[in-house]
């Protein structure tokens, strides 16, 4: 029986994973996070189980590498996360690419809808009985521009959502390509030429603060952004002096630079640190989720499913696509050359 120490658990990841019934691979569910600070929790076990806000630097792979951990799955397709230059050669790395592009799109164009419509007021005001329709003009979508930065697999699920709705389509990626109804542009076009921005490519150091203090001249006034990709893609304090100016006229945020402590967890009762979140979500035109994109029946079964999968390929030898290593990252040829793991 292999056995995965499984962190920063959530009932509803439980229940997934449970659902599965593995004869061959037995979880043990930790709620806390994976950090320097808990990494103990993995000794005895021959592999460990994260998701988006594990803290997996070089100093945690060096201690899973002593305890004997020969495998990190990644119960998310983002891995920023984990220093995977430090664990090539000593750990091998899994992920899941995809599990629902749909679902993640879909809360791009829910929060996005919910924004212009108002519906978070609306919803609001009539449980208070309140059926005055003052202050809730929203706009079209129809005929309005749509800048999409990183046209992948949730970019392009999002990008056909847009075309439903009859709006032009920009978009920007590193990689170009030819698509119906879409037009790929450089940057610097789609900032000036968009009136909603979604952002839907990796965090990379090429990609951090991807809207920043230099970006905010760049953009048409009043444009709407969206982030169900991840915090760090957007400067949270040049973002909120774009709201401040009205240069920025709307944010929908799903995810958030500092979002490790805070998002995912009931603070209710307690005074929120953060003065930058606190503001933001203070914005009448500032939408935030908790992460919450991937949340779907569908993805969380796709996650269980493809994540034991990653653990049996692992022990029985297999080839399987979704091991990282720098190597795949940065140069990507190496995956189609390998025939099963990455070293
Ligand atoms: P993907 O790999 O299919 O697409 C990413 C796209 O970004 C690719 O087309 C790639 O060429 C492009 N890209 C890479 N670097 C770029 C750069 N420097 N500039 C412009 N484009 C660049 O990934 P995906 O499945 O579409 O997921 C996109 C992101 O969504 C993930 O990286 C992850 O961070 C995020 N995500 C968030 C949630 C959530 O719950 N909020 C869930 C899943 C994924």
């Amino acid at each position: 029986m292999v056995k995965v120490a499984f962190f920063d658990t959530k009932n509803y990841d439980r229940e997934a994973f449970e659902r599965l019934n593995s004869k061959e691979v037995a979880f043990k569910f930790f709620e806390t996070k994976l950090s320097e600070d808990t990494v103990e929790l993995a000794k005895g076990y021959d592999g460990v189980c994260v998701f988006v806000n594990d803290n997996v630097n070089q100093n945690v792979i060096d201690k899973l590498y002593e305890y004997g951990i020969c495998f990190i799955v990644l119960r998310c397709a983002g891995y920023n996360n984990v220093d995977v230059t430090a664990a090539f050669g000593k750990i091998h790395v899994f992920r899941v690419p995809a599990y629902s592009p749909y679902a993640v799109a879909e809360h791009a164009m829910a929060l996005l809808l919910t924004s212009i419509r108002r519906i978070h007021k609306a919803y609001i005001r009539s449980r208070d009985f309140n059926f005055s329709l003052n202050g809730l003009t929203g706009f079209d979508l129809h005929g309005k521009t749509v800048g999409v930065i990183g046209a992948g697999k949730i970019g392009t699920v999002f990008m056909n959502i847009c075309k439903g709705f009859g709006m032009n389509v920009l978009a920007y990626d590193r990689f170009p390509r030819e698509m119906d109804g879409v037009r790929f542009t450089d940057l610097d076009e789609l900032f000036k030429e968009s009136d909603i921005i979604s952002l839907h490519c990796p965090l990379t150091e090429e990609t951090k603060h991807i809207i920043g203090f230099d970006t905010l001249p760049k953009l048409k006034k009043g444009v709407m952004i969206i982030n169900t990709s991840r915090g760090g893609l957007i400067d949270a304090e040049a973002l909120l002096q774009g709201i401040k100016d009205r240069k920025i006229g709307g944010a929908c945020l799903d995810v958030y630079e500092e979002e490790a402590d805070i998002f995912f967890n009931d603070n209710s009762g307690h005074i929120l640190g953060d003065d930058v979140l606190a503001r933001l979500i203070s914005m009448p035109n500032v939408i935030v989720t908790s992460h919450q994109a991937f949340l779907t029946q569908e993805a969380l079964d796709n996650i269980a499913g493809t994540t034991l999968q990653n653990i049996l390929d692992f022990t029985e030898n297999k080839d399987n696509d979704n091991e990282i290593c720098y190597r795949c990252a940065n140069i990507g040829k190496c995956k189609s050359s390998r025939k099963s793991k990455c070293f």
